[in-house]
């Protein structure tokens, strides 16, 4: 575990390949930063985790092919709130959005899904741990996760990462 200074508009360009390998031919993936993003604190191989967990299970809830939007921007303290988070202490965030045109999430399944081995897929087409590892990279990284979705429109997912302010 190795954290640093780092932008996510950076991790998440350097995953672009990546994920258009991964999703295929039938998916677009639109990237979408804010500027000037500030600086979270974490590991960059950690967080990539994170985003390709959550572009393959956009993947997965499309098999007709749709869009995925991936997003980056700061959000200041006193909007954090408004996201309902009412736990945290005030502090800026930064925001990343994975966004899908999939099949959604039923309202019964989504208390769920971040147990380990809770899947709904075929046997041997998920293990369940991949949204578990996920909350807990978050968890561990200081910032919180939310899940939206509506059934037949798709899913997001948003994370929001502490702003980091290094020492001069
Ligand atoms: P796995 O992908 O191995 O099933 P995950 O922990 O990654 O395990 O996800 C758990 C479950 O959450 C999935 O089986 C699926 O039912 C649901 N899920 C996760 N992401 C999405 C999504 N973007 N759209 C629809 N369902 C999803
Ligand atoms: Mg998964």
């Amino acid at each position: 575990l190795q954290p640093v200074d780092l932008q996510l508009g950076d991790v998440v360009a350097e995953l672009q390949n990546m994920m258009r390998r991964l999703v295929g031919e039938k998916i677009e993936i639109d990237v979408v930063h804010g500027r000037d993003l500030w600086l979270v604190r974490a590991d960059v191989n950690q967080l990539e985790q994170v985003v390709i967990n959550l572009v393959v299970n956009s993947r997965d809830a499309m098999p007709e092919g749709g869009r995925i939007t991936v997003r980056t921007r700061n959000v200041p303290e006193p909007e954090v709130a408004a996201f309902g988070e009412k736990t945290l202490t005030p502090a800026d965030y930064v925001l990343i959005e994975i966004e899908d045109s999939g099949s959604g999430i039923p309202p019964d399944v989504l208390p769920k899904i971040f147990e380990p081995f809770f899947t709904t897929k075929e046997v041997g087409k998920g293990t369940g741990l991949g949204l578990s590892m996920v909350y807990g990279i978050i968890k561990q990284t200081g910032g919180f996760i939310f899940c939206d979705s509506v059934m037949g429109r798709g899913t997001a997912f948003r994370i929001f990462l502490p702003r980091h302010r290094p020492a001069p």
